[in-house]
């Protein structure tokens, strides 16, 4: 067996060791004599899957009473109307920070449905960083405060929450969700699409609190209201079981890893090593992102040219490093190294850099 060093934005690396769980039960799970993807989502023993896969989550993230925890579909970007769908009733507005493509495409979908302001943006800098926030950046009257945690794309993160002065705060978390440890408590409404840190995409993680659901326009089809979702405990239709199954996957790896904060700082660790073959460079390598806002998930850095950079891309595939292209709206490279990318891969690549930069510099 041969496994690349797979640098993918998204759908990215999976830990082995949860793919091997999964193989080791793909045809008879738990002495059922059925797949885990054969299973009723109303049985007996998918709900014990489905029971302990939101177990594990809460204890992970300490995700207090109050909070409902759901499994969806239609992405991060269905969440994008979701949202507002159920949160903003007529004549009332949101209040958006706009650090990247996906809160690009967030506020959009929110004027769509109703109003929503940019609070702040990075758009000018062509989005290195994390705008200064403070209570007076929102809206007073805002019925909510949206936010991107990291940016994947551009490769900034926040490394502090606004305070929003009591404004519920939501958060598009999909690119660095249970990355570290986050205080529940401070959010309204947390979402995440599965495919980097938590499984295969089809999957989309909603954590809401309950009490910021209120009644919602009759127009609203059923399948759009968060009220329903939590009625029904993620199960108005068939939720995606393969999915929850691997998420729960994941949490267990997260455990056995040694939680949270271990996961942390093995992130820290990893994204250090990059960003100091970047700072350590000369110049060589030029990160895209402030150091303030650098992101521990997606790390973006330039090439003096564009023949360097296609250079780059493909001896790097001789290496086994791949995906490792920038997104066109930034250029170079990105290497997404979420909470599955071992720290030897990101040696790998430390070394492959200091390398390139010795034969091509
Ligand atoms: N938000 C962020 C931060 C993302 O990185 C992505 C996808 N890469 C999305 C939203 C969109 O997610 P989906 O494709 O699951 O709709």
């Amino acid at each position: 067996m041969t496994r690349v060093h797979n640098f993918s934005p998204g759908p990215s690396m999976i830990p082995l060791q949860v793919l091997e769980w999964a193989q080791a039960e793909l045809v008879d799970f738990a002495g059922s004599g059925m797949s885990v993807m054969e299973l009723s989502h109303r049985g007996k023993v998918f709900e014990q899957v489905h029971e302990r896969t939101k177990a594990d989550l809460r204890e992970l993230l300490g995700i207090p009473e109050g909070y409902g925890i759901l499994f969806l579909q239609g992405g991060a970007s269905l969440q994008f109307a979701m949202i507002p769908m159920n949160l903003l009733g007529p004549g009332e507005s949101a209040d958006y920070v706009v650090t990247g493509t996906w809160s690009e495409k967030a506020i959009k979908e929110a004027k769509i449905v109703g109003k929503a302001r940019v609070a702040a943006t990075s758009k000018e800098t062509n989005y290195d960083r994390i705008p200064d926030l403070g209570p007076s950046s929102f809206d007073p009257a805002a019925k909510y405060v949206h936010i991107t945690t990291n940016n994947t794309i551009f490769g900034t993160q926040y490394h502090a929450l606004p305070d929003t002065a009591g404004i519920p705060l939501i958060a598009d978390m999909s690119s660095d969700i249970l990355c570290g440890a986050i205080d529940v408590s401070k959010f309204g409404l947390i979402y995440a699409g599965a495919q980097k840190n938590l499984g295969p995409s089809g999957t989309t993680l909603v954590i809401v609190k309950e009490s910021l659901l209120g009644a919602v326009r009759e127009t609203l089809p059923t399948m759009m209201r968060y009220q329903i979702h939590i009625e029904n405990d993620s199960m108005y239709n068939t939720p995606p079981t393969f999915g929850i199954y691997m998420i729960g996957l994941t949490a267990r790896w997260i455990k056995e890893m040694g939680g949270v904060a271990a996961i942390e700082q093995r992130n820290r660790e990893k994204a250090g090593m990059l960003y100091a073959a970047i700072d350590e460079s000369g110049g060589f390598y030029r990160g895209h992102a402030q150091p303030g806002s650098r992101s521990t998930m997606n790390v973006t850095f330039r090439l003096p040219t564009e023949e360097l950079e296609k250079l780059f891309v493909k001896e790097a595939a001789s290496e086994s490093i791949v995906e490792i292209k920038g997104h066109r709206s930034v250029g170079g490279m990105r290497a997404s190294i979420y909470n599955a990318m071992e720290p030897a891969s990101v040696k790998v690549l430390v070394d492959f850099m200091g390398e390139f930069r010795r034969k091509h510099g």
